[in-house]
């Protein structure tokens, strides 16, 4: 049998009967009866026809079964492919044409209308809480013994698309190696063991909750409190039983609004990590004060897995992203991919055994992304500090070229975010007939607050050269964000195309 990701997990499970997972108000799964739920799950994946290589296209809401069928198909040798849960059947039928998968499982209440826009396309189902279906019903006549695929950690174990944040969603390949290096640094790094027990409460269908959490769990033998969703009377029950939380921002500034959330409550945590948009250096600071701990920041992607991580053991510094997890190199390049001088801004690129096969059927998108020496141009912006922490300022689309000077959104917004009145802001490019691009601000004020656009723009004075000053200053409600906590720039983009015309 040649080694792969789930090989691996079985020998991580040196304790097969311990609790793997504990969902709330069910009783505990133990290692041996998830990879067996996962064997009965393959028996029926091969029945329709599914072989190594395969896709299995995944839309289907957060449960233990989710969790098998994700652990079914790297025990077929399948390649998973889950797809957002709030993607529309029209939006499916982008992913399904795409990627072409043998079998597509499915919620049973949008069975109906993906059908429609999905035709030929061959359908099994799995109810929201897992425990029906026609993929639970035809499981539970299986046998739990299953002789695994014969595939290595060179072949693919999951094609994820990405969020698409800026154009067409492409879909990353990533390999059994690919994961396994990934979730054995990351336990590494992050001290993890089989004492651990995390609170899972991101979704499955991105990297975050499927890959970080849950790989670097079951490479260290560890439990997982999962939860359907992010809900706070859940979390704060949640938390007595647990050590670790991996979380997005939002998750912490919510949180944070909560009075139940005090040192005591977190007295049995040991980790606190966030990740995949940035975390506030106030929200981090605001954390500390409450709960005695410092939130590990931490920075991937769905191509590339981790790449950076503050340390467990030395200083957590707000606002940077860490160091480059052992084995991954991190360089800071001009456009040409020359390494630039430390302190510069640059393009953050990255190589390691974490980085991806490139995307699916796009040959063309791979070669531009890669350098001839094998670095992923990741679209980040970022710049190393003296100490060697990497801090992102933007993605590359983010970057506002106004007068023909290059204008850094985050440095504008790290500004504004420390204005007394300030909740959170956002810092965009719109299209002005004069200065090409003109920076314009979004604020989020803080409840109650009285601050004019005047005030914001008199306090930049000093902190900020002119050029750089936003053109307007609007304020809104909330900032648009994806599932994962992302601002979503591209929409306010469109939304505000005509502010200066
Ligand atoms: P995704 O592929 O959906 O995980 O998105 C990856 C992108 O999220 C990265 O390329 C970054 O732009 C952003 N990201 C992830 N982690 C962080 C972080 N800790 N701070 C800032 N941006 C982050």
């Amino acid at each position: 049998m040649a080694d792969n990701l789930f090989q691996r997990f079985v020998q991580s499970a040196t304790e097969p009967d311990k609790a793997f997972l504990l969902p709330p108000g069910c009783a505990p799964i133990s290692f041996i009866q998830a990879f067996a739920a996962a064997a009965r799950f393959a028996h029926v994946l091969v029945r329709h026809g599914v072989q190594p290589g395969d896709r299995v296209a995944v839309q289907v809401e957060k449960s233990p079964e989710a969790l098998f069928l994700y652990l079914a198909c790297l025990r077929a040798g399948a390649v998973y492919l889950p797809l957002n849960t709030g993607y529309t059947p029209s939006e499916l039928a982008y992913f399904v044409g795409d990627a072409e998968p043998r079998l597509f499982v499915c919620g049973e209440k949008s069975r109906a209308a993906i059908a429609v826009a999905l035709p030929a396309t061959e359908f099994l189902t799995l109810s929201d809480d897992g425990t029906s279906g026609s993929l639970a019903a035809e499981a539970a006549a299986c046998s739990s013994d299953f002789a695994d695929a014969d595939v290595s950690m060179d072949d693919l174990a999951s094609i994820l698309y990405t969020s698409g944040t800026t154009g067409r969603s492409k879909g990353a390949m990533l390999t059994h190696g690919n994961l396994f290096s990934n979730a054995q640094t990351l336990k590494g790094a992050w001290h993890f063991s089989g004492k651990d027990v995390l609170v899972h409460a991101l979704p499955l269908f991105h990297i975050h909750g499927l890959f970080v959490a849950s790989n670097v769990s079951l490479v260290s033998g560890a439990g997982m409190i999962l939860l359907p969703k992010f809900d706070l009377d859940a979390i704060f029950a949640a938390l007595p039983g647990a050590s670790v939380m991996m979380g997005v921002p939002t998750f912490y500034t919510r949180m944070l609004q909560d009075p139940r959330l005090n040192q005591d409550r977190a007295r049995h945590m040991r980790l606190f990590v966030s990740g995949s948009a940035p975390l506030l250096a106030d929200t981090h600071r605001q954390w500390q004060d409450r709960t005695g701990h410092a939130i590990l920041e931490r920075y991937g992607m769905t191509e590339t897995n981790m790449n950076t991580s503050n340390p467990y053991d030395g200083a957590r510094i707000p606002g940077s992203v860490g160091l480059p997890l052992p084995g991954v190199e991190v360089r800071i390049a001009d456009k040409g991919g020359q390494t630039l001088a430390q302190g510069d801004i640059g393009m953050i690129e990255v190589r390691g055994p974490n980085v991806f096969k490139g995307y699916w059927r796009m040959p063309e998108k791979t070669a531009a992304e890669f350098r001839p020496d094998g670095f992923f141009i990741t679209g980040d912006l970022g710049t190393v500090d003296a100490n060697g922490y990497l801090h992102i300022v933007g993605r590359d689309k983010d970057l506002i070229i106004s007068g023909g000077l290059n204008i850094y959104p985050k440095e504008i917004e790290s500004l504004l975010d420390e204005l007394p009145g300030v909740e959170e802001s956002a810092v965009v490019g719109l299209p002005h007939n004069d200065f090409g691009e003109g920076v314009t601000a979004f604020i989020v004020k803080k409840q109650g607050a009285a601050i004019t656009e005047k005030q914001v723009l008199n306090a930049l004075d000093e902190k900020l050269a002119r050029f750089k000053h936003p053109k307007r200053v609007m304020f809104v409600e909330q900032l648009p964000r994806n599932t994962m906590g992302k601002v979503q720039k591209s929409l306010m983009r469109e939304t505000f195309k005509a502010l200066y015309s």
